[in-house]
């Protein structure tokens, strides 16, 4: 077993239990990639096992923090049956469940989707390519899915030193996939969809919309970056007659369209637009238009807080955007995914935004991801999708 020693003062944050360590924390020690090491304090005392990443700047990414532990393939069994149990006592309603959230299940690296049968996961560092296979025949075991779709094929790998890779892990046939979400029909590819193929971060924040779309009695709603409509089926399910999707992907909007009968609403209540929101948002402003409810889920304006200043200015000029096209009274679910926007920067974008709208509104809810994609005390840089319910005064 090779160890890694860090430098004087560098242990600290695994003594609190956060499980990376950055390259400028190391002074002594290599190994291969993926492969188990010993990192120990600059005195030789043990802090954690954790798996080398030879060409990444987050240099080990910790398996376990107890010297005991053994990382073996039962180590991965404990791991995932410990998961997959957090899961069952969710009772989440939907057979769309996030069943390994990478750091957050004491599993760096691994995001595991259960859609139905069929489960779709990303292996993201060396260490969890490493212990792939002995990963993929855990999972089949515990979860019973029938088979196993590989998503390797995120950016984040090239960091790794890893190459993309995506197809079947075990089993084969068809790629596409209905599942039940709080009891609406949703399809998905699993070869070709985003991620994994679907959001599921999203799944509570859309009842809430179908709540909020039935109580206020919003008419006309807009779903911006609607990907394949989950929100938009949301606000049709809440009573809405008139609901658009928007988004610049066309295949995605043509599944969000086939949803919509799919799930018994008659298809003249839905249109499908293919544009950049942006646009969009202002031509609809100049042809002075209104909505009673619009939501926006853009993709990741800031990957990490490098980026986080002109990251702050899109989502400030979206919102702005959105409040002037709501009606009095009218409904915004408006959201960040971007790691590197805390909630209450987030806010405070989002009250840029009314004061130049102008507008004000009032914080129904705060938001966040579904509970099936938690945050844990240990590794708060998991806390990525925030959001707010605004009603518009
Ligand atoms: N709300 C969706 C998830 C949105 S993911 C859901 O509930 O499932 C972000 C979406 O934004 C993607 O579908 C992507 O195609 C789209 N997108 C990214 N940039 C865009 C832009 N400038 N204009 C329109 N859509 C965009």
């Amino acid at each position: 077993m090779k160890s890694i020693r860090l430098r004087e003062g560098k242990e600290r944050s695994l003594l609190r239990r956060h499980p990376w360590v950055f390259e400028g924390s190391i002074a002594k020690g290599a190994a291969d990639a993926g492969e188990t090491v010993r990192v120990e304090a600059a005195d030789g005392r043990f802090l954690a096992w954790g798996a080398y990443s030879p060409s990444s700047k987050i240099r080990v990414r910790a398996w376990s923090f107890d010297p005991a532990e053994r990382i073996d393939a039962s180590f991965f069994q404990r791991r995932i049956a410990r998961a997959l149990a957090l899961r069952t006592r969710l009772a989440i309603a939907s057979n769309g469940q996030r069943l390994v959230h990478g750091e957050a299940d004491g599993l760096p690296g691994l995001i595991v989707d259960r859609y139905a049968e069929v489960l779709s996961a990303q292996f993201l560092s060396v260490g969890a390519e490493r212990w792939r296979e002995v990963i993929a025949d855990a999972l089949m075991a515990a979860s019973g899915a029938a088979r196993l779709y590989e998503r390797s094929d995120a950016s984040v790998r090239g960091l790794e030193g890893l190459a993309p890779r995506s197809g079947w892990l075990r089993g084969d046939g068809a790629s596409e996939v209905e599942i039940d979400e709080h009891g609406r029909r949703l399809t998905l590819d699993v070869a070709s969809g985003h991620k994994t193929g679907y959001y599921l971060d999203q799944r509570d924040n859309r009842a809430l919309l179908a709540r909020l779309v039935r109580q206020l009695g919003c008419q006309r709603v807009l779903n911006c970056f609607a990907y394949t409509g989950g929100f938009s089926i949301a606000a049709l399910a809440g009573g809405a007659r008139e609901v658009f999707s928007v988004d610049s992907s066309a295949p995605a909007l043509a599944r969000a369209s086939a949803h919509v009968p799919l799930n018994g609403f008659d298809p003249a209540l839905h249109q499908a637009v293919v544009a950049d929101v942006n646009a969009h948002l202002r031509s609809a402003l100049a042809g002075g238009e209104k909505f009673d409810a619009i939501v926006l889920d853009p993709p990741k304006f800031a990957p990490t807080a490098a980026h986080a200043e002109r990251a702050a200015r899109a989502y400030k000029d979206i919102n702005r955007l959105a409040l002037m096209l709501l009606r009095p009274g009218g409904l915004l679910l408006t959201f960040s995914c971007s790691g590197g926007i805390s909630p209450d920067l987030f806010r405070k974008i989002v009250a840029g935004a009314a004061l130049d709208a102008p507008a004000d509104a009032a914080i129904l809810h705060r938001l966040e991801g579904a509970p099936d994609h938690p945050t844990t005390m240990t590794f708060p840089e998991g806390e990525y999708l925030k959001g707010l319910a605004l009603l518009k005064v």
